[in-house]
């Protein structure tokens, strides 16, 4: 991209550069973005070769695991909707969890972390950094004062998801950014539950934004994917070196899938929420619930938060239901169109029973502490007509 195309991008607003930004055409002059599904790239001349190894200029590509056209149009437009200045696609979420840790970490670095986090993400910070020397604290999300204590000289990175799985509990962003970064440490947000369209956490003080593009930006069940978002000297300094070396960037094919979904992931994830208020309204209070929990209902103790952080209560909603999991699992049995599965941000609206799939592997005393309880439901609202969708989980509640 250069530097006249990204400022006229910047000009725009979101939803147009979820349509054009970052699209570079072919002398075919393509609509649609072309897949350019090709590991290598052919040099005019030996000397050619020679220049693009030493520095490989605006458009020039060298290898796919380095960088490829589609790939490079799909972190344009992540960069632009996200506000930053560069970003690194990844070939999964958590190819994109580890690169942005692994890549800026080395033995004898502290890291302060979540302690309610998506169960791999868990597994890189409990099990691997700390197998390479890297010592992780972990505290309560919400708790500014444990996060204001774990923070030492020697902190490098503070890592959270800004609302957490399956509990929907939210980080203060700009509140852990102002304490991570008087330590002199770097924030590290893993931002799926927020979605990149309600995505404010550059201004609030991230430096480093990932998301698992399987979720929203798919958001139609088809390919794994991720990115990292930074400025462009973390980016192409740090991440990109780690990153191309070891194997886990985006496929060309994936890459032009998740292009297709930005176009329409704005439109999508409105919707979600749309359908998510409805639904949560309609739970509130309902007899067979002991909670509803979606940041979007003043019931929920982080709805201040919630409405100054992302504007609104998000595509996720999680309820208890009385009776464990024998209940939970009579619910789960009687939708008739919400789907069972353990995806998220799909336009299919899908139901997961936490405690015995996504966070099976933990201990009881583990899962009762992040407050996963056996009749806890997580809910990922789709595009489906928001009254069938009530009129369905409804229909199921009263099954139980
Ligand atoms: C799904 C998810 C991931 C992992 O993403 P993959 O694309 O499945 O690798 C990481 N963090 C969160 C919060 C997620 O929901």
């Amino acid at each position: 991209m250069t530097i006249k195309d990204r400022a006229a991008g910047q000009a725009r607003r979101a939803r147009t550069n979820l349509v054009h930004g970052g699209t570079k055409r072919s002398q075919w002059g393509e609509v649609s973005e072309a897949i350019f599904l090709t590991q290598g790239f052919v040099y005019e001349t030996a000397e050619a070769a020679e220049a693009r190894f030493l520095k490989a200029g605006e458009d020039e590509f060298i290898y796919a695991r380095y960088g490829n056209p589609t790939v490079a149009m799909f972190e344009e437009r992540m960069a632009l909707l996200e506000g930053a200045e560069d970003g690194f696609a990844c070939a999964s979420g958590m190819a994109s969890v580890n690169g942005a840790l692994a890549s800026m970490l080395k033995a004898g670095d502290h890291v302060v972390s979540a302690r309610a986090l998506f169960g791999s993400c868990l597994y890189i910070l409990e099990e691997v950094l700390t197998r390479y020397g890297v010592e992780v604290t972990f505290v309560d999300g919400a708790d500014l004062d444990q996060w204001q204590a774990a923070v030492r000289p020697d902190t490098k990175a503070v890592f959270f998801e800004s609302m957490s799985n399956p509990t929907l509990e939210l980080v203060d962003i700009a509140a852990v950014a102002r304490i991570a970064h008087a330590a002199g440490a770097l924030v590290v947000i893993d931002n799926v539950f927020s979605t990149p369209v309600y995505s404010r956490a550059i201004e609030q003080g991230a430096d480093l934004v990932i998301y698992s593009t399987t979720k929203h930006v798919d958001g139609q069940g088809r390919c794994l994917g991720g990115v990292i978002l930074g400025t462009r000297e973390h980016i192409r300094g740090v991440v990109e070196p780690y990153m191309k070396h070891t194997g886990g960037s985006m496929s060309p094919f994936n890459a032009w899938v998740m292009l297709k979904g930005l176009e329409t992931v704005d439109l999508r994830v409105r919707a979600q929420t749309e359908a998510a208020e409805a639904l949560a309204a309609a739970l509130d209070g309902h007899d067979k619930l002991c909670r509803t929990i979606y940041p979007g209902l003043p019931s929920h103790a982080q709805h201040a938060l919630a409405e100054q952080q992302m504007g609104c209560g998000g595509t996720m909603i999680a309820f208890d239901i009385i009776g464990g999991k024998a209940a939970a699992f009579r619910f789960l049995n009687a939708l008739e169109m919400v789907i069972i599965s353990n995806n998220l941000g799909d336009a299919k609206s899908i139901a997961t029973h936490p405690a015995t799939t996504t966070h099976q592997r933990l201990s009881d005393a583990q899962r009762s502490a992040l407050g996963i309880t056996d009749g806890l439901i997580r809910l990922s609202v789709g595009i489906e007509d928001p009254r069938d969708l009530v009129a369905d989980v409804l229909g199921a509640l009263e099954a139980v």
